[in-house]
């Protein structure tokens, strides 16, 4: 199977100049998710994960999935004031101006082994503001994981040494 086959390219959005992936053909096809998903587990076989990471709000999806094949637990990460309990919070810096993303305070033990995942690697700044709320907590971050990673946006030099498994690269 080619999962390129289930990415929808889509010009000018969100807005004018932006060439968008689009995973919901993807999303639709059960076969397509399944494969996906066994191609993001199979970087981890024998490798233990507590957590597993996702972010708001197209981490979700697979995110999920994944924490159940690991048994390991879900973790939401989200956009301020979205979560319920008492947050910490990371900043990342946009095109224009800042953004935000929090987690619950008592989402990750000191020690917890680390799997972050979201649907896009662009240029790393998502990825990056997570890696830090991770380790605020004292979480070690086992692997970064992705549907996609859009090498030519270089999103790899903001995340250091840290492990990173795209299922597909453009
Ligand atoms: P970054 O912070 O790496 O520049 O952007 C990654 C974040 O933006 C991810 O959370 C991802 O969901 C979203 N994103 C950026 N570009 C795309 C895209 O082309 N398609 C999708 N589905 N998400 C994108």
């Amino acid at each position: 199977m080619n999962l390129q086959d289930y990415i929808r390219d889509i010009q000018d959005f969100p807005k004018e100049g932006i060439g968008f992936k689009d995973i919901t053909p993807l999303l639709i096809s059960p076969e397509a998710t399944n494969f996906c998903l066994e191609t993001l587990v199979k970087t981890l076989e024998n490798i233990k994960i507590d957590k597993v990471v996702g972010v708001e709000s197209r981490g979700f999806f697979f995110g999920t999935l994944i924490a159940q094949k690991l048994n390991a637990g879900f973790v939401p990460v989200r956009k301020p004031k979205k979560l319920p309990y008492e947050t910490i919070s990371a900043s990342y810096e946009l095109e224009y101006g800042r953004d935000t993303l929090e987690m619950h305070i008592d989402a990750i033990q000191k020690g917890d082994k680390v799997l972050i995942h979201d649907d896009v690697l662009a240029t790393g700044g998502t990825a990056k503001a997570v890696c830090e709320l991770v380790e605020q907590l004292g979480g070690e971050i086992i692997q970064m994981n992705f549907i996609m990673e859009l090498a030519f946006l270089n999103g790899r030099e903001k995340l250091g040494t840290r492990p990173i498994f795209a299922a597909l690269t453009y």
